[in-house]
């Protein structure tokens, strides 16, 4: 399996992971990002770490990692990631059997093409891979999986001890590498959760990378004095030990970002809030209790694959106009209205 796209993509193959572990030994070819969301996977027997742009970058890195993929002797690859380069490690591998979509650009080198999908969900496609003839069976319902650790589960518990005991907190999710998928109103519902009917005493979480620091100051700026505390975990927990605090959330608030598909592996209800992508991209929540927010009718959705850095149209209304009480409403309902 060569997996080295984005991290939710990673969480996303995790059910084709688990399939094709019913078959045999399962080696994934991972980038340095996305190889720490498999550790402790059961699915998973290798995790081979190929650094593209990095240690790994141009041929010698290719030839490198090829010769280290083809000591595992898989007679089967399976590209999630559909590059030309992508397809050209397996090829170079010696791998007989190379299955990938077919309208990825490593097709050429590929023995055998699977249709995409466009109308299923990215884990259903995924999945699909599998198939050993290629038919085109109905995929299953699908659900992520991750397996956060002891260690994982520790750094969680000693950042939440910071909160009163029992305390589940809300998570919230304000970041995104693409300036657009960011909902500006992440500091608006705190305030407004700080007064709200069940919400008032419940703590937050702030969840994202370190860049995502400044957004969660402007959360904890808007509450107003003697609110349930903010705790700004920002940047501070490894990949797994975030998901293991998602499991530990009531709920979690997010943009269509890596978050919502943790919370997806870990059960947690999902708010997603989605502006200039579309969950019908095959990226929405898998959680068992999800709420999609979204603009009912904006002509200009979807914008873009992932969403641009600022909103081509500039008015941005697809997540301007998203407002709080919409976003408390599908709190409430995601949780049944009990915090
Ligand atoms: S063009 Fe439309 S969908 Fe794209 S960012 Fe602007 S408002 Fe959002």
């Amino acid at each position: 399996m060569v997996q080295t796209s984005f991290l939710g993509d990673m969480v996303l193959t995790t059910p084709l992971l688990a399939r094709l572990a019913r078959e045999g030994p399962v080696h994934v070819v991972a980038t340095p990002a996305n190889a720490p969301l498999l550790e402790g996977h059961p699915a998973v027997a290798t995790v081979l770490v190929y650094d593209k742009r990095g240690a790994d970058r141009g041929w010698g890195g290719l030839w490198r990692t090829a010769r280290a993929l083809r000591a595992l002797g898989a007679s089967r690859a399976l590209l999630a990631q559909g590059s030309l380069r992508s397809a050209a490690l397996t090829r170079l591998a010696g791998i007989p059997e190379r299955v990938g979509f077919d309208r990825s650009a490593g097709r050429p080198l590929y023995t055998r093409r699977i249709g995409y999908r466009a109308d299923l969900h990215h884990a259903q496609r995924l999945w699909q891979l599998g198939d050993p003839l290629g038919a085109d069976v109905p995929p299953p319902a699908v659900r992520p999986t991750l397996h956060p650790g002891v260690a994982h589960a520790a750094a969680a518990d000693a950042l939440l001890a910071a909160l009163s005991p029992g305390a589940a907190p809300v998570a919230l999710a304000p970041g995104s590498a693409w300036g657009t998928k960011r909902w500006p109103g992440f500091a608006a519902l705190a305030s407004a959760m700080a007064t709200a009917d069940g919400w008032r005493h419940v703590p937050l979480v702030v969840i994202g990378g370190g860049a995502d620091a400044p957004l969660a100051a402007a959360i904890t700026a808007a509450r107003p004095p003697g609110s349930a505390p903010v705790l700004d975990a920002t940047g501070r927990l490894p990949l797994l030990a975030t998901a293991a605090l998602l499991a530990r959330c009531t709920a979690l608030v997010t943009n269509d970002s890596l978050p919502l598909h943790l919370a997806s592996a870990m059960e947690t209800p999902t708010v997603a809030l989605f502006g200039p992508t579309v969950p019908a991209l095959g990226f929405g929540p898998l959680a068992p209790a999800s709420r999609v927010v979204e603009h009912p009718n904006l002509p200009c959705r979807p914008c873009h694959a992932h969403g641009p850095a600022t909103c081509p149209l500039r008015h941005f209304r697809c997540m301007g106009e998203l407002s709080v009480p919409q976003v408390l409403g599908a709190l409430h309902a995601v949780t049944r209205g009990a915090p």
